[in-house]
């Protein structure tokens, strides 16, 4: 068991690249954390750090009290799963989950024990015998994992562990992990680019851009709460609407105004919703949730509370929801409505979306 104290934690590559810009982090004992962001943001590079993989540039790496900035990876008592498995071709399931217990003389009894143990978490008792080569991609991971448990280590580091499976395995993986972590209460740290995945991994989400911290929290902090424009498009799906717009505060209750074509439209917001130190008249962004964005049909509520009207130009339908894309004087809004949707290709769609939904981010 582990805590993890990164502080200010820099890699710089010889190439002068800084890959990681003073990141810091706490995690806390048996927590799973997982580092989410796009291609090249840094969070392999921060993953080998906390590895031992990656010499540290600058600030501190703490696992529990102790600094490990020059300790070797093999003394940091941690386990690392990769997406390409490396198991050794030539030895069995068995074999592969008690190489590193061999290598470490652990008594043969008390390795056969672990082994066996980790085998009933996983449901690899009757493959133990199996070759590498003989099993499946979903079966290679679970493999792969349970040599890492086997290690009873202070904490297991996962990089990409699923991008090789299809999409199937990749959630039904996805949820043993999540189970067996939460049985063995190991301290994790999991790297995905994938923000579904995070959002469904995590107690604490890490978001990171050009090797820049750009929020910490619980999924849901996260996703209700994004620090910036980055975070909320980057989280969820469909995408966030990004509006432009320009802040309003001279009448006391906070505004954006939109320009959509040729119309101006006023769309009231919360105060407590305005991220940054937007100001009066500020350039903003105005983020929307697309499942945020309502349709008002003229038979229930009257089309005059409408704030947004325009020509629904795609439609996906996907059966519990479908998926709209409208055309709001030039703007392509995206929308998510329940089931299906009750407007049709090239009608008018007439949208309303509560302030409390509307995020305003300084452009
Ligand atoms: P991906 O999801 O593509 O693996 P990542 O977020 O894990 O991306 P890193 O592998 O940590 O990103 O790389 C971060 C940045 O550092 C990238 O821009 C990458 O090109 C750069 N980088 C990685 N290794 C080196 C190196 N040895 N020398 C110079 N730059 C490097």
């Amino acid at each position: 068991m582990a805590t993890m104290t990164l502080d200010k934690l820099t890699k710089t590559y010889d190439d002068g690249f800084t890959a990681v810009d003073a990141l810091s982090l706490d995690i806390k004992d048996g927590e799973f954390v997982v580092l989410v962001g796009p291609s090249g943001c840094g969070k392999s590079t921060t993953l080998r750090m906390i590895a031992g993989l990656e010499s540290i540039n600058a600030g501190s790496l703490c696992i529990g009290e102790r600094e490990v900035n020059r300790v070797h990876p093999k003394d940091r008592d941690i386990a690392m799963v990769f997406q390409n498995y490396a198991l050794y071709p030539h030895l069995t399931v068995a074999e592969n989950m008690g190489f590193a217990l061999r290598m470490s003389r652990t008594p043969k009894q008390e390795r056969n024990e672990r082994v066996n143990k980790a085998a009933a978490l996983l449901g690899l008792e009757s493959i133990l015998d199996k070759k590498p080569g003989q099993l499946s991609g979903g079966q290679r991971q679970r493999v792969a994992l349970g040599r890492a448990i086997v290690r009873k280590p202070a904490a297991f580091l996962f990089d990409e562990p699923l991008s090789n499976l299809d999409p199937d395995r990749r959630v039904a993986t996805r949820a043993e992990i999540r189970r067996i972590q939460r049985d063995l209460g190991t301290t994790t740290v999991y790297v995905t680019h994938d923000h579904e995945e995070a959002m469904a991994l995590g107690d604490k989400i890490v978001i990171l851009k050009d090797g820049v911290l750009q929020q910490v929290g619980t999924p849901e902090e996260v996703y209700d709460n994004p620090a910036n424009l980055f975070v909320g498009t980057f989280l969820g799906s469909p995408r966030m609407n990004a509006i432009p717009a320009t802040l309003s505060l001279d009448d006391g209750s906070p505004h954006a105004v939109v320009r959509f074509g040729e119309r101006t439209v006023r769309v009231p917001v919360d105060r407590d919703r305005v991220v940054g130190d937007a100001k009066d008249g500020s350039a903003v962004t105005l983020g929307i949730r697309p499942h945020c964005v309502h349709l008002i049909d003229g038979s229930g509520e009257s089309t005059s509370q409408a704030q947004f009207s325009g020509k629904v130009i795609d439609v996906e339908h996907l059966g519990f929801a479908s998926d709209l894309i409208v055309d709001v004087g030039g703007f392509e809004l995206s929308v998510r409505t329940d089931g299906e949707s009750r407007v049709r290709l090239n009608e008018t769609a007439h949208l309303k979306v509560l302030p409390a939904d509307m995020h305003v981010f300084t452009a």
